[in-house]
């Protein structure tokens, strides 16, 4: 997960940025000094999967910075001219070198202090040969009572698998909504 993004210079002419009220803006922008460019700052979205086997949930263990050594959901930041199934399989496929079939949105969680919004969508794997890539360390499945709660690297990913065992438990998985503060 990033900080909040702070513009430093201009990406038209490459002079300094000024963060000021536009006059006919309500709010804090990037504003070129020199040519007047304003560049607009906006959330990213961060989308990946919950892949399962059977009782069992796949993670990986981050080969970079942040959280290095800490595991995570497959997930990562949305690309241009993809959809969010389209990112969600990707990720997967980039940091697992796993194949898996989308079973639908689980949750959606709001994080406000970095400017992002993440998905994780349910998935189903197809076989459990992974092939992990570089940004991983080891792939590898965890039962319920074997997931390295106090080793996750993200907060959004310990909602979401919380969420997942809470509904698996009761027989019936819901979309989940929330704010991680
Ligand atoms: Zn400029």
């Amino acid at each position: 997960m990033l900080e909040p993004r702070r513009i430093k210079h201009c990406r038209s002419c490459g002079s300094l940025i000024a963060y000021l009220v536009p006059s006919d803006d309500n709010r804090e922008r990037a504003v070129c000094g020199d040519c007047g460019t304003v560049h607009y700052e906006n959330p990213l979205n961060v989308v990946g999967t919950v892949p399962a086997w059977q009782d069992q949930v796949l993670l990986c263990k981050r080969n970079i910075e942040p959280r290095y050594g800490m595991w995570t959901l497959p997930a990562g930041f949305m690309e241009l001219g993809e959809t969010l199934e389209a990112g969600a399989l990707r990720e997967t496929d980039e940091e697992a070198g796993a194949r898996v079939e989308l079973q639908g949105l689980f949750t959606l969680l709001n994080v406000v202090r970095v400017g992002q919004v993440h998905f994780f969508y349910r998935a189903q794997l197809t076989d459990i040969n992974f092939n992990p890539g570089p940004e991983t360390i080891e792939a590898r499945l965890f039962r319920e009572d074997e997931v390295p709660w106090e080793q996750l690297a993200f907060r959004t990913v310990r909602e979401t698998l919380h969420r997942y065992f809470e509904d698996r438990r009761r027989g019936r998985f819901e979309l989940h909504f929330a704010d991680i503060v």
